[in-house]
């Protein structure tokens, strides 16, 4: 897919921005706090209606007004939509084509992109919730069942935990009612745990293939996913809400102990492998960084298999730690097949020549 233009009001530093004559590679370049990261964001806020640095939407509307409006054109293979966002005190409103969405979830997903931003790795180095957090952000993009699943998991979780708090007093009428809540955590509880065991299996065998053509066949990656019950293969629903449903039985005087609940996905990690020792534990910086971009261009492979179209490529602050040699890797390997936005300080760090023909975009002060 393409973004063939892209408007903004009042979003973060850009008053009033209209962009258009983007190309297949654009190279946004301008010195610090000039608006690049800003630009990035907003194409990343038209396809998730999230922002990978901040929860809260004000944040995101300038400083001086009440609203912010986003708008782009997209050329899918099916045709060109309009997708326009409005963030305001009363919330989002998206529209696709002119025509107000009902629910969010019907709008993500009309434009798909994968963003590397130096917080990324996070992925690898940081705690399990970013992790879970990653995997939610990115099989939600493709797959929007995946979030009401979610949605309506953590909902249940909120009211199991509470009653976990309370029935040390409550006795034996909270211990029906805990029966009521296991089902309902199961059964959204095994939904999301497939899934992200789908995922994980799939984007192991591209991020371990490109993880070898950029470290130039020296690092052998590897992806494990590490669930709070149950063996990492195990995909069967049935067998998923039967182990489940023990494991919340055989925890349960626990659970009643400490007032939480002790299994299921919100409890989940991923462990990264480098050559066999641990990336989080074991890995350079280098090594970390470059297990998380190829994770990340491991799901342009992932989203172009599950939806049969190329999703937008979006690197922040990535070239400058990229020596000439996986510059040139970076930029070939998707060249022709993906829309690319680039930001970065100036040309001085531009050592691949391909990037020199890409299109240019100054930025400064909001403009
Ligand atoms: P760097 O090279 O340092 O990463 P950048 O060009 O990526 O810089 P951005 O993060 O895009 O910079 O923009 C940062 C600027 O945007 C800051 O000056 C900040 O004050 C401004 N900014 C952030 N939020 C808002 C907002 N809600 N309203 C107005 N300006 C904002
Ligand atoms: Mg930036």
């Amino acid at each position: 897919m393409f973004v063939k233009n892209l408007s903004l009001q009042h979003y973060r530093n850009y008053e009033e921005l209209k962009l258009e004559a983007f190309g297949s590679v654009n190279l946004l370049l301008g010195n610090n706090a000039q608006g690049k990261t800003n630009l990035l964001e907003a194409i990343l806020m038209l396809a998730l209606t999230k922002s990978h640095r901040t929860s809260k939407d004000k944040e995101l509307i300038s400083f001086q007004a009440d609203a912010a409006v986003l708008a782009a054109l997209i050329e899918r293979k099916y045709g060109a939509v309009n997708l326009e966002l409005k963030l305001s005190s009363q919330g989002k409103k998206a529209r696709l084509n002119g025509l107000e969405q009902r629910k969010l979830s019907d709008f993500v997903g009309t434009l798909n992109v994968v963003m590397f931003a130096p917080e990324d790795l996070e992925i690898v180095k940081g705690t399990p919730g970013i992790r879970r957090r990653f995997l939610d952000m990115e099989i939600g993009q493709v797959m929007p069942s995946y979030l009401f699943h979610l949605q309506q998991y953590q909902k249940v979780l909120v009211q199991r935990n509470n009653l976990l708090k309370s029935a040390f007093q409550a006795g034996q009428e909270a211990l029906v009612m805990l029966e009521v809540w296991n089902e309902q955590l199961a059964e959204h509880g095994v939904k999301i745990i497939k899934r992200r065991k789908q995922f994980i299996r799939k984007l192991q065998r591209w991020a371990a293939d490109i993880h070898l053509g950029i470290t130039n066949g020296s690092e052998n990656l590897e992806l494990t996913y590490l669930p709070s019950f149950g063996d990492a293969d195990e995909e069967d629903e049935a067998v998923l809400l039967q182990q489940f449903m023990i494991k919340l039985s055989q925890l349960k005087d626990q659970e009643i102990r400490r007032g939480m609940t002790l299994a299921g996905p919100h409890r989940d990690d991923i462990a990264f492998h480098i050559n066999g020792k641990e990336a989080q534990v074991f890995g350079s910086q280098g090594q970390q960084r470059t297990t998380a971009l190829s994770l990340k261009l491991a799901e342009i492979e992932l989203i172009h298999q599950e939806i049969g179209e190329y999703p937008v490529l979006l690197l922040d602050d990535v070239l400058s730690e990229l020596d000439p040699y996986r510059q040139t890797q970076l930029i070939e390997t998707f060249q022709s097949k993906v829309q690319t936005f680039i930001t970065a300080t100036g040309m001085e760090s531009i050592n691949a020549a391909k990037l020199k023909d890409a299109s240019i975009f100054h930025v400064q002060s909001g403009q």
